[in-house]
């Protein structure tokens, strides 16, 4: 983690002020501190809901929607498009305002916060001046710069943090997105000497929750991005190029009671011992805990009875399901066939059972298949010309922009994950840094102006 002390930081500031083309109209560290505060007011928790087949949506993620449409609204801007989807989707379309052919940017973010802590009565707590030492919030917490929750104070020394009381989670994730994209707008609109292609800004719903990609609408701004960047990281200098491709598949084993001591001619379908031999079947090479780096992996994780209509256990039937997880697209190949070849051969062993692959989905798609090659040179670059270093890394898990790729893979390409400035998300310990969230403001500025050269 690359160490920004306030002598270098102040440093480089000045350095930017001179050389990366900066934007006249500066959103003041006050401006970006009340607008966070705005956000983190709003209440706007996501509900997990996994069986849900509709879309749940609370009265603060309404409101949240509310509050940045007006907000984005009141910035004007000739040509700018803003809208609000009925599942409470921000999409914001700036055009191009340059003669020549720019790849266009879509950024995304997210405005719901997470379930898995309190999140009713945020009273946000803002530590001007931060002196090192250890925040002791008064609901009980203690954010340590000796732990990894506060691990990454040590480098904010003299700068501005803010917390919650320690009674609920901050909303540090993904307010801190939606923030330094708004201020990015903010910023473009205001400044019409700012050199950029087509600018897109999506800020969805249910992130938290895993759907997220469930309700974009892609016929809002009617074309593919050909650059994708997802706001909502936790590490100051990674930002991803590669994930878990990840499927879900359900097997139905449909079985006959019968006694087994006459069993050939009772037809006697034993969908346990079907169950598992197709299981069994798997090499042990490549359960879960044989995988790491980049090894994917096949893991059956679940194997109950089915219950019918009425809720009544069907206890001669077994319902499995499987985990396939993979970077490499062959290796997913091979998975696939793997448990087809599984599924013929039990088949065949035990001809009285029924079997059928009742659900087979694809949540996540690697986004290396189709990141463009030249997207990780212009982050690192951008980032270099705000004074941090960037590196890239890959992903045991998936993102928004992966879930995208998986559900729209025409229309998608591969997005990286890229730090919005929450540290120790979903708990009582997030924070964040406000001159954090300005520099993050800059590289995305950056970022921007360096596909001018594309
Ligand atoms: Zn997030």
């Amino acid at each position: 983690m690359k160490k920004i002390t306030l002598l270098g930081f102040a440093l480089v500031l000045h350095v930017m002020t001179g050389v990366a083309q900066p934007l006249a109209k500066k959103v003041s560290l006050e401006q970006v501190c009340n607008r966070f505060l705005s956000y983190v007011k709003i209440e706007s928790q996501s509900v997990d809901e996994p069986s849900a087949t509709s879309f749940p949506m609370t009265d603060g993620q309404r409101e949240i929607a509310r509050h940045i449409y007006e907000e984005v609204k009141s910035f004007g801007g000739k040509g700018v498009k803003v809208t609000m989807s009925d599942d409470y989707y921000l999409y914001i379309d700036i055009p191009s305002n340059v003669n020549k052919q720019v790849p266009s940017i879509l950024f995304m973010a997210h405005m719901d916060v997470s379930p898995e802590a309190p999140g009713t009565g945020i009273k946000p707590v803002v530590h001007s001046n931060y002196n090192g030492n250890d925040i002791v919030l008064s609901g009980g917490i203690t954010i340590s710069p000796n732990t990894p929750q506060g691990a990454h104070l040590k480098d904010l020394v003299g700068k501005t943090i803010i917390t919650s009381d320690g009674t609920t989670l901050l909303g540090a994730d993904d307010k801190t997105g939606c923030t330094v994209l708004i201020t990015m707008v903010e910023e473009i609109i205001k400044n019409p000497k700012f050199k950029h292609g087509r600018v897109m800004v999506c800020l969805s719903q249910n992130e938290d929750v895993g759907k997220a990609a469930l309700r974009y609408d892609p016929s809002v701004f009617g074309s593919k991005p050909d650059v994708v960047i997802d706001v909502d990281g936790d590490t100051p200098d990674k930002f991803t190029i590669a994930n878990f491709s990840a499927q879900g598949q359900t097997y139905y084993f449909k079985g006959n009671k019968a006694h087994p001591s006459r069993g050939k001619e009772n037809r006697y379908a034993d969908a346990l011992t079907a169950a598992s031999y197709f299981i069994g079947q798997i090499p042990p090479g490549i359960h879960p805990s044989q995988s790491e780096g980049e090894e994917g992996y096949v893991h059956s994780y679940y194997m109950q009875h089915p219950v019918d209509a009425n809720g009544k256990v069907i206890d001669s039937d077994y319902v499995i399901k499987l985990r396939l997880r993979y970077f490499d697209k062959k290796e997913g190949e091979y998975q696939r066939q793997l448990l087809a070849n599984n599924l013929a051969k039990t088949q065949e062993a035990f001809p009285f059972v029924e079997i059928e692959k009742i659900s087979d989905e694809l949540q996540y798609e690697n986004i290396a298949y189709s990141l463009p090659s030249y997207v990780p040179d212009i982050i690192k670059a951008a980032a270099h010309k705000a004074g941090v270093e960037m590196t890239t890394r890959s992903g045991r898990g998936g993102t928004t922009s992966a879930m995208m790729v998986a559900r729209f893979p025409d229309l998608m390409p591969g997005g990286c994950d890229f730090y919005s400035g929450q540290q120790s998300e979903h708990s009582c310990y997030e924070w964040c840094c406000v001159e954090e969230l300005m520099q993050q403001v800059t590289i995305v500025e950056n970022i921007i102006t360096g596909l001018l050269e594309k």
